[in-house]
């Protein structure tokens, strides 16, 4: 869901690429690219039924594939799980609801809370947001009391994620990628406490919760394969001899 560009809402960015370039030209949110990128590519060991791909990064979004499908929707915004109310009388989030998940746990919310807690290590300006969030679960390996603090608040507000998609989606695997993924084991131990915690163990135990392997930022690599997913099930429309 794109919250930050007002000024777009009216554009119709399909037409004006297809107008431009006159080639088949296709939107997806990066949740849903990455979802599928990890579906095709994920290397994930076993034929899947049902994958989630968990986007935390600048914003946070989740991308379900279903039996071979993406789930989209009405309007191709189903699976909004940033959006979802974590506290009904939370702060104000510009999607219009209060207390968002995506106000907890992103990479934005993470780097506000660390500027202010850790200013040290924010000395010189930084601003690749991969490398920014990188500097702070650095300073936890390094065992920084206040950077460790940090990244397991923000693993709490992850797991309450995974509770959510797995209570709303039934995923066999939730993938966790985007800029706070860096965390990796950091974030891991604490993620699965909170999905044991608050799930049923018949469940819980049969849910796995990984870190994106991709080395390509899966919502690129997924770019590709919206284009070919939707072409290949509809070829007659795009392969027009001309
Ligand atoms: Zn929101």
């Amino acid at each position: 869901m794109v919250t930050r560009m007002p000024s777009w809402h009216d554009v119709n960015f399909i037409d004006e690429f297809q107008n431009e370039f006159d080639k088949p030209f296709f939107i997806e949110q990066d949740a849903n690219a990455g979802a599928l990128a990890e579906w095709w590519f994920g290397n994930h060991g076993r034929p899947l039924n049902s994958l989630t791909y968990f986007l935390v990064g600048e914003g946070v979004g989740s991308g379900i594939v279903d039996h071979d499908r993406l789930l989209l929707g009405n309007l191709g915004i189903a699976s909004e799980i940033g959006h979802i109310s974590i506290d009904v009388n939370g702060p104000a989030c510009e999607c219009g609801n209060r207390g968002c998940l995506e106000l907890y746990c992103s990479a934005t919310a993470m780097l506000k809370k660390a500027k202010k807690l850790l200013p040290e290590i924010f000395q010189e300006e930084i601003t690749n947001r991969w490398e920014a969030c990188n500097k702070v679960f650095i300073a936890a390996k390094e065992g920084n009391e206040k950077a460790l603090k940090l990244v397991d608040e923000i693993a709490e507000y992850i797991g309450y994620g995974c509770v959510t998609l797995i209570n709303g989606y039934d995923p066999e695997i939730i993938v966790i990628g985007d800029s706070i993924s860096q965390g990796g084991n950091l974030l891991l131990p604490t993620i699965n406490r909170i999905v044991k915690e608050r799930i049923l163990p018949e469940i819980s135990s049969r849910v796995q919760i990984k870190i994106s392997e991709l080395t390509i930022d899966p919502t690129l690599y997924g770019a590709a394969a919206i284009a070919t997913d939707k072409m290949l099930r509809k070829p007659s429309e795009y392969l027009v001899r001309k």
